[in-house]
């Protein structure tokens, strides 16, 4: 695995532990908590009947265990009852800001013969309060069950908070601020519920929690699906770009591996054609007319093609050396074999055989083909002007194949009809008759 590769490996796996973490610890990382401790720096009232004129009565039990009690005397008036007022900001008029919460979860313990008990988020506002009036605060209300309490705590939706009847009634608040409102919570309340029981309550107030989330659940899972789209999208297209690097890159090594082979493939065939090529005269050389040889012979044997060869021999060629010199001798040669391949049939293979003596093998060529093609070839040499004021000659042995000789024997054969046309004097073809 590639270093690049273990990376995302290690990028992929952190995400998947995020992931993992943001699913299970969601509540906690999008969740505030709000705590209001009554021990806190708060102050407190008691409210109840005794400013109408009743006997009820509320004191502390113990303000460290923040409990207290009330006596709530029936005949005070219509509806007597007991309240325990906390003033969340210490401030008649700048509360706090709830509006954001969800829920409100109390740790209360109530002993006493009251069926219900009432809770109060009261606002203030300019709308409808006023300063001097207590009573002047919207009462965002919810009144429940005491056996609603379960092992001390109970939790509740602000949302299932409704304003007062009694207070909207008797405030005549207009419609439009009949609704809850926790946008500057001034005090927190509670009080004896409905029914207004006689008797000894007692109230024990732990903690009050108010709880929201910072997103939606449903935005907090859609953001963590989005996430995942884009790195999956990223870590695709990232690897198809290297994917393509890639193979950009094995296509130009290809490229070049192909062009060095080519190169290679060009030298290995012009050292092979070298090897094969006479240097001074640039016709083929012994070697390089051997495998037509063979071939001309395996056809021979399979087919019945006709094989025949010719011994050329430059005539006194030792005296045009001797009189003007090697190089003139060298450019008698290099004309005289360019005379000769520039004449012959497409078939036939002219070679330098060594020296001043060349060899013509001549293809599906009967032997009167092949003395008539040394004839011609004769002719030519001697008409050629093939350099100023030298005549040059050569002569020639033809022999054609015979049924289960070898080529050894063959060109024994040529060679002595050459060696006859020396005899005879020379710028003359002799064929072998075997
Ligand atoms: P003949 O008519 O009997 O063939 O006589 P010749 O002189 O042609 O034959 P000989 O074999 O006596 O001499 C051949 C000469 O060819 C000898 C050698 O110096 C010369 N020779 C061989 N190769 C080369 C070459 O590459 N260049 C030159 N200039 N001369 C060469
Ligand atoms: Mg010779
Ligand atoms: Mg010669």
């Amino acid at each position: 695995m590639k270093k690049n590769e273990l990376k995302t490996e290690f990028l992929l796996f952190g995400l998947v532990v995020l992931t993992v973490i943001a699913v299970i610890f969601r509540e906690a990382i999008l969740g505030t908590v709000l705590v209001i401790d009554p021990r806190g720096d708060y102050n407190h009232t008691f409210s109840n009947g005794v400013l109408l004129g009743g006997n009820t009565t509320s004191e502390w039990l113990s303000e460290d265990q923040s409990r207290w009690r009330c006596s709530l005397d029936k005949g005070d008036y219509a509806y007597p009852f007991c309240g325990h007022e906390i003033y969340l900001n210490n401030s008649f008029k700048q509360g706090i800001d709830l509006s954001g919460f969800r829920t409100i979860k109390i740790w209360l313990k109530y002993q006493g013969p009251g069926r219900t008990i009432r809770i109060f988020l009261r606002t203030y506002s300019d709308a409808y309060s006023n300063e001097n009036d207590l009573k002047s605060t919207k009462f965002n209300a919810l009144e429940f069950e005491k056996n609603l309490i379960s092992d001390g705590v109970l939790e509740v939706n602000l949302a299932d908070f409704s304003v007062a009847d009694w207070w909207l009634l008797e405030r005549r608040i207009p419609f439009k601020h009949s609704y809850t409102d926790f946008s500057n919570v001034v005090i927190f309340e509670i009080q004896t519920g409905s029914g207004s029981f006689a008797g000894e309550h007692v109230f024990e107030l732990d903690r009050v929690e108010f709880r929201r989330q910072l997103i939606p659940a449903e935005t907090w899972y859609l953001a963590i699906i989005v996430t995942w789209i884009a790195v999956i999208l990223i870590f695709l297209f990232y690897r198809i770009s290297l994917l393509k690097r890639e193979i950009s890159k094995k296509n130009d090594k290809n490229k070049k591996l192909q062009e060095l082979y080519d190169i290679l493939d060009k030298r290995a065939n012009e050292m092979e054609l070298r090897s094969k090529t006479d240097p001074l005269t640039g016709v083929f050389n012994r070697k390089g007319v051997e495998d037509s040889l063979k071939a001309a012979l395996d056809d021979w044997h399979n087919f019945g093609s006709r094989l025949s060869i010719v011994f050329l021999d430059i005539d006194h060629f030792k005296e045009i050396n001797d009189t003007f010199g090697h190089s003139v001798g060298d450019e008698v040669l290099i004309k005289l074999s360019a005379l000769v391949n520039d004449n012959i049939r497409a078939e036939d293979w002219f070679a330098r055989w060594g020296g001043e003596e060349f060899l013509l093998v001549c293809r599906n060529a009967e032997l009167i083909e092949a003395v008539g093609i040394a004839e011609k070839l004769r002719g030519l040499i001697e008409m050629q002007d093939i350099r100023a004021k030298l005549s040059v000659t050569a002569s020639f042995g033809v022999a054609s194949i015979q049924k289960g000789e070898s080529l050894k024997d063959l060109f024994r054969r040529a060679d002595e009809a050459l060696y006859q046309a020396k005899q005879m004097g020379r710028n003359t073809v002799v064929s072998s008759s075997a």
